[in-house]
Parts: structure tokens; sequence; C-alpha cells
């Protein structure tokens, strides 16, 4: 998997236009297309501390500021602090009688917290913070010095939010009250009032009054203390600048003031389709869990291209280019490589040769035309241009490759089972499993003056089964996916 890490040499076309490696695009199964970060929404699914694993609804953590109440970051290196259990001798102030009794009892010494970082050794000790005598909670909290005006802030906000809501609810409502559907939106106030016939509150009222007073530019600042040219600095006792940011509101000059940091939630995120609105992407909701329950990553529905070899290119000649292709999928699968300029539209096929099933009357149906519920308006975007030209001719196979389905147990299994496919040895070098590596030939056009590495283009069109069609009980449908790559192949070298 280290592959992944490297430059993108091998990048496939998304719909909108963006080049992107296999591992950062999905493939809708719905739409039959690649979707890229781009072309999907994000939404955020739970929010969780990465620590403890608490799991809170997002109400609740915005409440806390997003951060985790119990567990607390090392503000020097920010690594998670842990709870240390120390005991601090009891000095209590006895009377002379009590005191010759207590030389009999033993003191019983109390136990208390603090906390420590096991990677840079702070400790909340150190820092001058008091031992607590309750292992979670009670730290004190650093009060934000700029509290009330933030406070005044939001508050205003909040107003301006539910002014605008109201609006559109407003002109979203008025033309079709009566197909209201109540479980898809829910009432707000005003609309309440206003179907008993109250008249909505005049919003704009208590605008003026809520505003805050705007900031002030002065020009004033704080004179510098005179030992700042003359004192010597000792840069070990002063914060770095990301220890500051990790704090703005305090933003600690020293080492010494600085103070714990409650960790921050991470979230989980779902991404969904622009077009058609179905997930492509959805993780498990337990925080402890790193399974998905959908995952329509491109890795797993579309064929991989990876450049194996490419003889050392000159211009004006031919170099071996060996490419290896694997089926990722459940199905045998027939790749065809066509030239740039193929219209990437995607075709439906009647079951033929591998299916014979004489089902087609459901064929035709596009499989867009799922019925859903949440169905909205489709966003889409025109395409982007692609700013990448291909400056070497790509010599194209004339006849096809079939890929056989995927079989984790053959990975394993050194007994080389070829399928028997009557593969044209001059095209086929090497075949295994659900793999194969095929021989092109890639001339370099003779005018590259920029010294830009050589780049070649294709569509891939590769059968898929799509068993979507599956969960509506129609027969699975086996349709033709073209998609655009782009390989980066290497730099020229030397005159020929
Ligand atoms: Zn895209
Ligand atoms: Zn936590
Ligand atoms: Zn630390
Ligand atoms: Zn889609």
């Amino acid at each position: 998997m280290t592959y992944l890490n490297q430059p993108d040499y091998v990048r496939y076309i998304c719909n909108c236009g963006s080049l992107k490696p296999i591992s950062k695009i999905y493939f809708c199964r719905h739409c039959l297309k690649i979707r890229c970060g781009y072309c999907v929404c994000q939404e955020v699914d739970s929010h969780y501390c990465p620590n403890c694993m608490e799991n809170l609804p997002s109400s609740e953590v915005r409440l806390k500021k997003n951060k985790c109440s119990n567990c607390f970051d090392c503000p020097c290196c920010f690594q998670t602090l842990s709870t240390r259990a120390g005991l601090a001798p009891v000095r209590t102030i006895l009377t002379s009688s009590e005191a010759e009794e207590a030389k009999d009892v033993k003191a019983t010494p109390k136990k208390v917290y603090y906390l420590f970082c096991s990677l840079c050794r702070w400790s909340s000790r150190d820092a001058g913070i008091p031992d607590q005598s309750v292992a979670t909670g009670g730290w004190p909290e650093l009060e934000n010095p700029h509290t009330t005006r933030i406070n005044a802030l939001i508050d205003y906000h909040k107003i301006l939010a539910s002014i605008e809501k109201q609006q559109c609810e407003r002109k979203k409502f008025r033309p079709k009250r009566s197909f209201m559907p109540a479980t898809m939106y829910s009432f707000t106030s005003a609309l309440v009032r206003k179907r008993i016939g109250h008249p909505i509150k005049p919003p704009a009222q208590s605008q003026s009054t809520a505003q805050p007073a705007p900031s002030v530019a002065s020009e004033e600042v704080e004179e510098l203390p005179s030992d700042i040219f003359t004192e010597p600095v000792d840069i070990t006792k002063l914060t770095t600048l990301e220890q500051r940011l990790q704090h703005p509101d305090a933003q600690a000059e020293k080492i010494n003031e600085l103070r714990p940091q409650h960790r921050q939630f991470l979230v989980k995120r779902s991404q969904r389709c622009r077009v058609c609105e179905h997930n492509v992407s959805k993780s498990d909701l337990c925080p402890q869990s790193t399974k998905f329950k959908i995952l329509l990553a491109a890795l797993y529905h579309i064929p991989e291209v990876k450049i194996v070899t490419c003889e050392p290119l000159r211009p004006g000649k031919a170099s071996e280019l060996l490419l290896k292709f694997c089926n990722p999928t459940q199905h045998q699968t027939q790749i065809t490589i066509l030239p740039l300029d193929t219209s990437l539209s995607t075709s439906l096929l009647e079951e033929k040769e591998d299916l014979k099933q004489e089902n087609t009357q459901q064929g035709c149906e596009s499989p867009n035309l799922l019925p859903s519920t949440v169905r909205q308006v489709p966003v889409t975007e025109d395409p982007k241009s692609i700013k990448v030209a291909p400056n070497a001719d790509l010599v194209l196979p004339h006849s096809p490759l079939i890929l056989p389905p995927r079989d984790d147990a053959a990975e394993y299994d050194d007994t080389s089972d070829n399928h028997n496919f009557q593969d044209d040895p001059k095209l086929v070098v090497w075949r295994k499993g659900n793999k194969a590596v095929i021989r092109l030939h890639v001339t370099p056009y003779e005018n590259n003056e920029n010294e830009e590495p050589i780049t070649v283009g294709f569509v891939m069109q590769h059968g898929y089964v799509n068993t979507i069609a599956t969960l509506e009980h129609k027969p699975p449908q086996k349709v033709d996916v073209k998609v655009k790559l782009y390989l980066t192949v290497g730099q020229l070298v030397g005159e020929a």
C-alpha cells in the first residue's frame, strides 16, 4: 500500500474535471460515475473524544465547545495527559493532647491526583496547579478574558440567524401551504403562530438594540518593558508560537503559565453523492468501530491501473510501457482501451454472454431513476476543463483484456491457474488471478520543449455488474463503465 503515498502517476478523471488517484475517489453505484471529494456532500454523523471514546449528540457538543470535559492535552507537546495518583502528607495543626495520640496512630497520607505527560514530562505540579482530591474533573478552568464580548457577539448572531430562518420559511411555505408534509419539515414557533392566526412578531425590532458596539481600532499600544533590550532571552522558558496558538484566548508567554487543554472532539463524517443524494461512504456510528456501513471507494469497483515499467523515453521513438490491471470486483470483467476522445456516456448492456437470462424488460431502465423519498433537485456543476495535454502517442491494443473476479484465496495459491484465456501473447505479458500486465507502446512527440514529464491518456471501458438492482429484486445489470485516465510515464532521456 506504500504506493498510495507516492506521487500520482496514474490519475482518473472525475466527472467534475479534476484528476485524482484511485485512492481518493468514490464510485457512485447509482449514477455509475466517479465522484471525487468536490462532488460529494460532507455530513457530520457523530462527535467523539478520541481518548475516552465518549460519543455525544451535536447539541451537547456545542455546549461543551467541542471539547471533552474529562480528557486533557499536554500544553507543551499536545499529547494526551494521564492522571497520576500521589500521596500528600496531611498537615493539620494539632493540639498537644491530639499530638500525643498521633504519635501512636501513624498519620494516613491523603491520596491526591495530578496530570502528567509521559512524552515530555510536563506535569501539573511543575506548572503550579494544585493537586486534586478526585481523579476526574475539578481542574481549575482558565477564564477567557473576552468572555462577555464573545457571548454578546454569539447572542447577536443567534438573533440574526433566527430572523433569517423565519424569512426563509415564510418564502418557502406561502405558495403551497396545503401540501406541507408535517413529518418532513419541523414547525418553528413562528409558523405555529402564523397557523393559529397570531401575527408573527416583527423580527427587525430587536435587531438594532441587540447589536453589540463595534470594536474600535486604536493606535495606543502598551510600551515595551524597559528591560526587553537588556535582559538575556532564555528561549527554554518561552512558549513557541504553536503552543500559544493552541490556546488562543490566553496565549501564555512563559512555559510555566501553560495550562492543560481539554481534548477536542473528532467527528465521523459521511459522504453523499451530490447528484443522486445516495451515500458513497458512511461509517459505523460507534466511535470504537473502524468499519463502514457503506463504502463505495473506487478502489473496490473500478479496475486499478499501475505502471509496471516504461523503457527510456526518446522523442519520436517507441518505448515499451507495461501496465498492470487489477479487477477488484466479484465478477469477471472485460477491459477495452479506447482513444482519449471517446464519449464517456455509460451504455447499458442487455444481458449477454455471461448472464444468459431473458429478463431484458427492465434492462433499459436507467439505474438513476431509483425511487427515493429524500430526492431533491440535483446540484450539478459544469465540469472544469482538463488542463493535462498528452505529449506522446499511445498505440492502443485491438483486443480486449478479460480479467477474472477477485478471489482472496487465490492470492496464496502458487499453482498458476491461467483460466485458459486465449490471450494475445503480444498484448498480455503476465497474468495471475484477477491481475494482468499488458504491453503498450508510447512514442513521445518530437517537439517537447518544456521538458515536461511524458503523459499519455486513454479511456478504459470495463464491464461492471451493478448489484444495486438486486436490492430491488431485479437481476443484476451489466453495464459498460468508461473512465478516462492520464498516466505520467516518465521524463525524456537525452537525445536519441
Ligand atoms: Zn469530482
Ligand atoms: Zn475524553
Ligand atoms: Zn507533553
Ligand atoms: Zn450518485
